[in-house]
């Protein structure tokens, strides 16, 4: 596996790829690598001649200064983790070359953002839409992969490539779980025991909440139902929990089977913050 430490490199070797006519497959993380990253990985060197992940904590996408500080980082972890998995480069820089100075432009994702992850973390993803697109500049990627474990991210990203006219194929890729069902988050690793089974609780909910709606009862009781469940809930703090259309976000108030559909969830569990979500 190659190591790029700075931009220069990083765009040489892509450059000689595309060149050569290799395509590029590529896997933006923040690290403290789990098998959710590694299916990106996976899915990538299925689609492209050449895999390249990405490491970088990004500052900007960050509302609160504690969750930043406390992100892990495992830099040498990950680095056998991704060569073990085939990755073919991994790109890791410092603040000082992805932010030289403070970005001054500003994105903003219209209703795509004034919904869940949107309301909850102010800023979030104008610093996601900076990072990720001095990133798919710099590695000028065939396609990127991206979890749909971060469904809103992966939708403003789709916007972003649209309106920027970005020549790259977006891939989503399914949500990797643990064997209890809780989504694979690098801030699991946070969880006390204790914390770690509740949290899968959630996943529960959100399986109870397909079901229940599959079975015919109403969006709105299904919602209530859930924020109720949770409302009460002696270890589990509910930020959101909404049935939105899985493209525009927005909250539906009826089933369409011929429209994608998306249950959301973000909450705190012993101190962590935990999103997910589920396709009906
Ligand atoms: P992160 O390092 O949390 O920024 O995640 C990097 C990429 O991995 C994002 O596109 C995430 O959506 C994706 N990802 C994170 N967790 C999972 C998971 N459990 N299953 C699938 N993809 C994931």
């Amino acid at each position: 596996m190659e190591f790029y430490a700075d931009v220069a490199s990083l765009q040489s070797a892509m450059a000689d790829h595309r060149r050569a006519g290799r395509s590029i497959g590529f896997c933006p993380t923040m690290g403290a690598l789990h098998q959710g990253h590694l299916s990106l990985i996976e899915a990538s060197r299925k689609e492209n001649d050449i895999t390249i992940c990405s490491i970088y904590v990004n500052p900007t996408q960050f509302n609160d200064p504690e969750d930043l500080q406390k992100y892990p980082r495992e830099l040498d972890r990950d680095r056998d983790m991704l060569a073990e998995a085939g990755c073919d480069g991994l790109f890791f820089p410092s603040d000082e070359m992805m932010y030289p100075k403070p970005a001054v432009m500003a994105m903003q994702f219209g209703p795509l953002e004034n919904v869940m992850e949107g309301v909850h973390r102010a800023g979030h993803f104008n610093g996601v839409g900076l990072v990720v697109a001095k990133l798919l500049h710099l590695v000028g990627p065939t396609r990127a992969y991206f979890g749909q474990k971060d469904l809103q991210q992966f939708a403003v990203i789709r916007q972003m490539v649209e309106d920027l006219m970005f020549p790259v194929d977006l891939v989503c890729v399914p949500i990797v779980r643990e064997s209890d069902g809780l989504a694979m988050s690098s801030r699991n690793a946070r969880l006390s025991p204790v914390a770690r089974k509740t949290a899968a609780q959630l996943y529960a909910f959100l399986q109870e909440a397909r079901e229940q709606l599959l079975q015919g009862r109403s969006v709105m009781s299904v919602g209530q139902w859930v924020r109720a469940q949770l409302g009460e809930h002696r270890d589990i703090n509910l930020e959101y929990f909404e049935i939105v259309h899985s493209h525009t976000l927005q909250s539906i108030s009826k089933m369409n089977s011929s429209e994608p559909t998306s249950l959301c969830i973000a909450a705190w569990v012993g101190g962590v913050r935990l999103i997910d979500n589920l396709t009906v």
